[in-house]
């Protein structure tokens, strides 16, 4: 280490450094630090002499859920080898010793730089907030284009940076209506990259193609060529005309010896003998055996998927910086719901009304906590569905001129109207019970967290001073 480093840097013993105004920590497989606590420092340095350790924490630091975090400077630190174009793709660059830290300062000052100017990243939904962590990233790191990147642990045979990280290895197909969803919704415009094929029965990538015998599937086959001696006409395997003594082929029609290739005999063909039925054939069958189930597939039989390349757009950049609010697309498809603008105009307009007539109305909400772990868990086709069916389910328990709306996908809003306090705060907890019945019957392993509130409509106050006081906290 220069004197003139060491002058300005300071390393204690459990990988902090400080350098140039900037706070550094060397991560070891050892260390005993939570991300929570490396939240702090400027950039993060992996330790990566382990390749394994340095692929696992990079993909990890990239998808924990606060920006703080997954758009932090990170480098690697001495690594053994090159991790290849997906991890690469991950990290900020690396670095040998940390006499080399002056190296990246102008990158990380710039990251840091880019990453002040984002004005949002929160996101309300969960397809939004992988969204938003894809664009972010590519945005800090002053990339416009996002390239599908092989991958041989990837689940779809391509990673794309900021993306694949959020998903387990058996539900990376996920990726594909994330990035749909991106460009259906103009944030970034595709183009074909190439093909890729899945196993018919479990959507996994990792095929082994091979020849197959077409009446049993069997691999293992012999090869000969076929031989046809021109004098005599005669055509068979080559072993008909192979003798144990020497490399003479020999006709067993016309015992003639052959002589050159080409001018009184030739190799037409190659005949296939299949070891294990003895089938003889001339052209095999191609089939994709899955490294993940084990299902043989039969080559028309595999999903194919284009994969593409994605470019980002200004509308996408533009969300990027001030943050990206998905369409609420699902939440008004749900029938029984309305939007929420008009759930605010019409429970203004009946408390309007009530003022001249009087009567026993109720506001209430429902959140339901960790909606990230339920579409993690059970993916956004199967979430509408649910959504669906609580609806239907709370409806029920309803009037016919009473109102449903969400907020946002945590939060529910409706309105218990023409029913004392009393009786529809004892209606609301029977509707919170069976929805918790239902969400713990229909999802494994699945936390069901609910939070309630009910109120009586105030006809000496506003609309909106009392949905915030019924949602304070939750909204
Ligand atoms: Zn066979
Ligand atoms: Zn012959
Ligand atoms: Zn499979």
């Amino acid at each position: 280490m220069d004197s003139k480093i060491e002058n300005i840097m300071h390393q204690d013993s459990n990988g902090e450094i400080t350098y140039n105004g900037h706070t550094f920590y060397i991560l070891y497989p050892n260390s005993g630090k939570s991300i929570e606590e490396l939240l702090g420092y400027t950039a993060i340095l992996i330790h990566a002499v382990h390749s394994a350790f340095a692929s696992f924490t990079i993909q990890r630091l990239r998808s924990y859920k606060d920006a703080k975090m997954y758009l932090k400077p990170i480098y690697f630190i001495n690594p053994s080898i090159d991790s290849g174009g997906y991890i690469n793709s991950l990290i900020d660059g690396s670095i040998f010793n940390v006499n080399q830290l002056n190296s990246i300062i102008p990158n990380i000052e710039e990251i840091l730089i880019r990453t002040h100017q984002l004005k949002n990243t929160e996101s309300a939904t969960y397809e939004a907030s992988i969204i938003t962590k894809f664009l972010t990233l590519a945005y800090t790191r002053g990339r416009k284009q996002v390239d599908p990147i092989p991958y041989q642990f990837s689940g779809i045979n391509y990673s794309y940076a900021g993306i694949s990280c959020n998903f387990e290895h058996s539900e990376e197909q996920k990726v594909f209506s994330i990035l749909d969803k991106a460009e259906k919704d103009g944030l970034i415009q595709g183009e074909f990259y190439d093909k890729t094929h899945y196993c018919n029965k479990c959507n996994h990538g990792a095929l082994n193609y091979r020849s197959v015998c077409p009446k049993c599937s069997s691999s293992d086959s012999l090869t000969q060529d076929i031989v046809h001696h021109f004098p005599c006409g005669n055509v068979g395997p080559i072993s008909d005309f192979q003798n144990e003594f020497d490399d003479n082929l020999n006709c067993p029609k016309c015992n003639k010896v052959l002589r050159h290739i080409g001018v009184d005999y030739d190799k037409p063909s190659v005949l296939h003998i299949c070891r294990k039925c003895d089938h003889k054939f001339q052209d095999f069958d191609v089939k994709a055996k899955c490294l993940n189930c084990e299902f043989d597939n039969e080559l028309e039989e595999l999903i194919e998927k284009s994969i593409k390349r994605y470019t980002i757009t200004n509308k996408g950049e533009n969300a990027t910086v001030f943050g990206y609010l998905p369409a609420n697309r699902e939440i008004e498809e749900i029938p029984g719901t309305i939007r929420y603008s008009l759930f605010s105009n019409l429970v203004s307009l009946e408390i309007e009304r009530v003022r001249v007539v009087g009567s026993k109305n109720n506001l209430a909400m429902i959140y339901l906590h960790n909606t990230t772990e339920l579409v993690t868990k059970i993916g956004e086709d199967r979430r509408r569905v649910l959504t669906k069916e609580v609806v239907n389910i709370i409806k029920k328990f309803l009037r016919p001129y009473d109102l449903i709306t969400y907020k946002n996908p945590s939060l529910m809003v409706l309105t218990l109207y023409d029913i004392s306090i009393e009786n529809a705060s004892l209606l609301l907890e029977e509707i919170v019970d069976l929805l918790k019945k239902l969400l713990t019957d229909n999802i494994k392993g699945y936390n069901v967290l609910i939070d309630s509130r009910i109120q009586p409509i105030d006809i000496h106050t506003t609309y909106k001073t009392q949905i915030s006081e019924l949602t304070v906290g939750f909204d």
